[in-house]
């Protein structure tokens, strides 16, 4: 038999550009987990893991599950289904850490076939929509220079949830006729959310992601109905088994890699969110250029973009999957495409 894949382990210490502020907080910098598998001839696939405290997981709790999970490398990369069933078997939840494990072994599996994992799932680079790019909470005058710093992408995407969000969105509209979305992440009640949907049709807004607490699924159906722009369920909506409740009360759902745990969960969730006609909706975290492309290479599969978590950092050590100018540009090598910098 084959010995198993050796894995090896790396923290990764980013920085923001900014420090970057959302509802419930924030800072400049960041710790993830780069993840390599590595087959017998050395061939290597890569994955990121980006823990968030809201859903249990922290630096620390990533290293300890990576190496309960560890225990459980297969031989060969080409049986996913199994080998990610084990290693939630082995340890449910920690998202993040197993995410980073699914995306190695996708990654090692395309490398040994010579073809990009986009290509194993059967998709077409070209229909990737655009990104936005992320303004988060701040002053008016970073806003203003946040807004300027942004000129290359069309589509922004605003951080509400403070007392002062007419401001904030009165501030970017000033300065830009450009698309604007808005999550407010679990910051509002559905009072305050009622007071902000006229707002935000004045300032032309399309998109509104979670603007409720995660659990507070009846408000959810109360803004959606009040609501003329498409409503997301983002901390409302972690895996395949979340959808089904959500259904008639939002508009769509955004599914990220640190919170379903797999690139399968995640196509499971689209192909869900599908049949129930719900709009799906890409999004990340502050993380590398693996993380992200692991997530870009699902983008022909959807309908809203938000990757621009390697595009605020300061010092990502990793290429891969770019959004210059807004549009999502998959690598052309195999597996993930990527390279360090
Ligand atoms: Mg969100």
């Amino acid at each position: 038999m084959p010995a198993p894949l050796r894995m090896e382990v790396e923290v990764l210490n980013l920085r923001t550009r900014h420090p970057f502020i959302i509802a419930r907080g924030g800072q400049s910098d960041y710790r993830t987990v780069w993840v390599r598998l590595i087959d017998g001839d050395g061939v290597e696939g890569w994955g990121e893991a980006a823990p968030a405290r809201i859903y249990g997981e922290s630096t620390e709790t990533v290293l300890a599950a990576l190496q309960a999970y560890g225990e459980h490398l297969p031989a060969d990369p080409w049986q996913p289904e199994e080998t990610e069933r084990q290693w939630e078997q082995t340890l449910a939840l920690n998202p993040s850490a197993r995410v980073a494990l699914s995306a190695a072994l996708h990654d090692l599996a395309g490398k040994q076939l010579g073809i990009p994992v986009y290509r194993l799932f059967g998709l077409d680079p070209a229909r990737a929509p655009r990104s936005t790019f992320t303004i988060g909470i701040d002053t008016v005058e970073k806003l203003r220079l946040k807004v300027r710093e942004a000129e290359a992408y069309p589509i922004l995407k605003i951080k509400l949830g403070t007392d002062r969000d007419e401001e904030i969105l009165r501030t970017i509209r000033e300065l830009t006729d450009k698309e604007l979305r808005v999550d407010a992440n679990t910051g509002w009640t559905v009072k305050q959310a009622l007071r902000m949907l006229p707002v935000l049709e004045e300032y032309g807004v399309t998109v509104l992601e979670q603007p409720l607490a995660a659990t507070d699924l009846d408000g959810l159906d109360v803004v959606r109905q009040a609501a003329d722009i498409p409503v997301i369920a983002d901390e409302s909506c972690l895996v395949a088994a979340d959808i089904p409740r959500l259904v008639g009360r939002v508009d769509g759902i955004n599914i990220k890699l640190a919170k379903c745990g797999s690139l399968r969960e995640a196509i499971r969730m689209i192909a869900l969110a599908r049949a129930h006609h719900l709009m799906v909706m890409v999004g990340c975290m502050i993380e590398s250029s693996i993380a992200i492309t692991a997530a870009a290479h699902l983008t022909p599969l959807v309908d809203i973009v938000d990757l621009d978590g390697a595009a605020l950092l300061a010092n990502d050590p990793f290429r891969g999957a770019t959004i210059d100018g807004g549009q999502v540009r998959l690598p052309e090598g195999p597996g993930l495409g990527l390279s360090r910098r």
